[in-house]
């Protein structure tokens, strides 16, 4: 099939690019008011401070950048623009303390609620404080290795954005994780996806573009993906499609620090993005993974009590959440985890791929901004959390499923938001493109 078309398909899941942007529109407010307004889903607990990177000193990545020395510096306006990523990197307005840690931290383990909820509710809220590792984890548990439970950080204030942290310290965590994927080589996407397909929304013939697509068609570098294994692909997808949505995000809230206006750069996007349709396709991709997890919890979710302070709120949030998965439930199935782990000749493969998992999980600590950090242990998280339900889950079964932590519950689903949002963002900014709107 041509891959310029919207109708081609998305590599390795079973739906096609134009029907992904269809489901997006569908559930796109819901999602959003989920991970935006809701207590539940807006606050994460995580461990951004007290964790030291395991695989190398990070001296040199926390503080390369001349903008170090912005750290004496107590007002930000005061600081010269060109300056200001170190400070752009930092989390932003008071950390949260999440009132449902401290009512748990208070009360007894068994019943967190003490019967707040009535006495015919069962109390399965989700306390956390139970964070040991479980051997089907994809993720490390956010508290391994350090000393307390770490702090809640309102996502809503931090949004995940540009930051200007770059340079060698963020290509390092970058290869790293990429090489992770020592299944092949060589890494990042010097492995172009011979497919090529270029999703966004019947938009793809653009001239503008066509000359890259034609030079990386007749000359793909490196190995091409659809010969490696499906899991192996799988891998690689997960973190290139990763990492287009982080880079979608920067480029659509982007700072430009001569001007201090913070606007999408559509240049920023063309280039890191369209140049390399296999990006977009990954993230795409990444899409069909996530949303088909979320709609494997529903019968989870609908039985799943969600615990803030507020009873009122948490109808809401419960409302809110149903009407995403029932939505996702009724649509075709556009991920098929079936087909994975297989293959009798792969024995090992899937510990193999969740011990790789663990460390890209790992190599998060190694990233020297607080809100990259941030965002990229949620969303590793997120995905974690995804191949857990994926691969061992089973939604027909009660009691025998892997349990899934409020953290992980909160990754996935604001991971899911990430993706829907940079998908929304990406047409956009080619739409942008297309009718030469530079500024946005
Ligand atoms: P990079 O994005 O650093 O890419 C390095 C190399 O990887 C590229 O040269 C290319 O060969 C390859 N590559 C790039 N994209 C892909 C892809 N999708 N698939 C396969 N290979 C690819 N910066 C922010 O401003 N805001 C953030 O929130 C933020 N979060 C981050 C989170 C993490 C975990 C990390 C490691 C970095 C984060 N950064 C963030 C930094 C940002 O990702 C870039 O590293 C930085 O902007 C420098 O970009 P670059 O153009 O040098 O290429």
């Amino acid at each position: 099939k041509c891959a310029l078309e919207p109708s081609a398909m998305v590599s390795d899941a079973c739906v096609s690019y134009g029907e992904i942007n269809g489901i997006n529109d569908l559930i796109f407010s819901t999602l959003n008011s989920i991970t935006q307004e809701t207590d539940f889903f807006s606050y994460y607990r995580l461990n951004l401070f007290n964790t030291e990177c395991p695989f190398w000193s990070d001296a040199n990545s926390m503080c390369g950048n001349i903008a170090c020395s912005v750290n004496t510096i107590e007002s930000e306006d005061e600081i010269p623009l060109t300056w200001r990523a170190e400070e752009l990197s930092k989390l932003e307005g008071p950390k949260a303390n999440h009132p449902p840690r401290k009512i748990q931290a208070e009360r007894p383990k068994e019943r967190p609620l003490q019967g707040e909820l009535g006495d015919d509710v069962g109390e399965s809220c989700v306390v956390e404080y139970d964070d040991e590792c479980d051997d089907r984890d994809y993720c490390v548990p956010e508290d391994e290795g350090s000393v307390g439970k770490g702090d809640y950080v309102s996502l809503v204030d931090n949004p995940e954005r540009f930051t200007g942290y770059s340079g060698e310290g963020a290509h390092q965590v970058w290869n790293a994780i990429y090489s992770e994927n020592c299944f092949m080589k060589p890494m990042a996407d010097e492995l172009e996806d011979q497919t090529l397909n270029v999703p966004l929304g019947g938009l793809q013939a653009a001239s503008a573009f066509r000359d890259v697509l034609h030079q990386k068609a007749q000359r793909p570098e490196g190995l091409p993906l659809d010969n490696e294994c499906l899991e192996k692909r799988v891998f690689h997808r997960l973190i290139s499609g990763m990492h287009a949505s982080i880079s979608t995000h920067l480029c659509w809230d982007y700072l430009n620090q001569t001007t201090g206006q913070w606007h999408p750069n559509v240049q920023c996007f063309q280039k890191r993005l369209l140049e390399h349709p296999e990006r977009i396709s990954n993230m795409y991709f990444n899409y069909a993974l996530v949303s088909r997890a979320v709609t494997k919890l529903r019968k989870h979710l609908d039985n799943y009590t969600f615990c803030t302070s507020d009873p009122a709120q948490d109808r809401e949030t419960k409302a809110r959440v149903n009407k995403l998965t029932s939505t996702l439930s009724g649509l075709p199935q556009i991920f098929d985890e079936k087909i994975m782990f297989q293959d009798p000749g792969a024995l090992g493969l899937k510990e193999d791929f969740r011990n790789r998992f663990r460390n890209v999980s790992r190599l998060m600590d190694c990233v020297g901004c607080d809100k990259c950090r941030l965002w990229g242990k949620l969303q590793v998280n997120g995905y974690g959390t995804a191949l857990k339900v994926l691969f061992d889950y089973d939604e027909t079964k009660n009691g025998e499923n892997p349990p899934l932590r409020r953290t992980e519950l909160v990754a996935l689903v604001n991971t899911l938001g990430r993706i829907s949002h940079s998908i929304a963002a990406a047409r956009s900014m080619q739409r942008a493109l297309l009718t030469g709107t530079t500024h946005m």
